[in-house]
């Protein structure tokens, strides 16, 4: 439904071209949740940010229903920036601090005429909030931003991508800067509404247990330095992961979960130095840090990502047998 083929995204700065995303292949299913995981400044952002075209990629190409999102028309556009809707990562930063609940949720009901007048706008904006389970919902419609915590501000700005009735809900680390039972209860209804409603996701996260945790009927794609390095099943890549940074993300970031620490312990990084955009290593990015490096192959040919069993992998050794 939603397809990303090649997208790449390159910025200029003063210290040269940056390759925030270079070449990225993925596909977000009707029904399905596409997990984007990796350390900041891997590219999930920036890739997140081509999938909803609030930026064009530098090269590549964004589908949507099999349409180039950069080709549509304004009536095309406008129906993709219904259909596909984003929820940031800051629900402060996102909100309009000036306009109420109400005010906020409602807004693209009218715009979009999804409704005739003020009053069906309450009701549905009631119905939306009762979803999203900020109840009793009259009382959040008079509210404004600062006079809710996170978690109630994130779940206002779910109940305004879910009044627009999408396909996809990009999902940009909207659950990390919450509490942690905060973040379980509204990952919990992130899952209800993605059941429910049959809604794609793409989730972006740093945390490997939250992809887990959210995706494990889904697919998981590690990005490391701006390219998919191991993408699968997430029983798959949880429980067996195999690409050596893939293994060093788990067992560097889930300990608390039984699972995801049987491979704790397995992973010894030869540098915690995350090499420099603007001057990359030669042959495959994680070199410089990869405990499998080999002589030979690892420092002089990039690895593409290809099939591998039961998943796609960009490694020279681990695609070896
Ligand atoms: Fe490590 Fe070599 Fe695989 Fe890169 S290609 S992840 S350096 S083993």
């Amino acid at each position: 439904m939603l397809t990303l083929r090649g997208a790449q995204q390159v910025f200029r700065t003063a210290r040269g071209d940056v390759p925030a995303v270079a070449g990225v292949d993925l596909d977000v299913r009707p029904g399905q949740v596409l997990c984007l995981v990796g350390e900041s400044g891997c590219g999930k952002t920036t890739t997140a940010r081509m999938a909803a075209a609030l930026s064009s990629p530098t090269a590549g190409e964004v589908l949507f229903r099999g349409r180039d999102v950069a080709t549509m028309d304004r009536g095309e556009r406008a129906a993709f920036r219904r259909s596909v809707q984003y929820i940031h990562q800051d629900p402060y930063a996102s909100l309009n601090p000036v306009r109420t609940v109400f005010s906020t949720v409602s807004a693209g009901l009218r715009r979009h005429k999804l409704v005739k007048d003020r009053h069906e706008a309450r009701r549905v904006t009631i119905e939306l909030l009762e979803r999203v389970e900020l109840t009793p919902a009259e009382d959040y419609l008079d509210k404004y931003p600062h006079q809710m915590s996170g978690g109630q501000r994130q779940r206002v700005a779910v109940a305004r991508a879910l009044a627009m009735e999408p396909e996809v809900i990009i999902a940009d680390e909207s659950t990390s800067m919450l509490d942690v039972s905060i973040r379980v209860s509204l990952l919990n209804t992130l899952g209800r509404l993605r059941d429910d409603l049959g809604v794609s996701f793409l989730f972006i996260t740093h945390d490997l247990a939250v992809a887990k945790y959210f995706a494990w009927r889904g697919e998981i794609a590690v990005m490391y330095l701006g390219k998919v390095v191991e993408h699968g099943p997430t029983p798959q890549v949880v429980n067996d992961p195999r690409h050596p940074y893939t293994q060093a993300l788990i067992s560097a970031v889930c300990e608390p979960d039984p699972d995801l620490a049987r491979t704790k312990e397995r992973v010894r990084l030869r540098s915690s130095d995350i090499p420099d955009l603007t001057d990359l290593p030669p042959g495959c990015d994680f070199h410089p840090r990869c405990p499998l490096y080999a002589e030979g192959s690892c420092d002089t040919e990039r690895p593409p990502l290809v099939r591998s069993h039961d998943r796609l992998l960009a490694c020279h050794v681990v695609t070896r047998g």
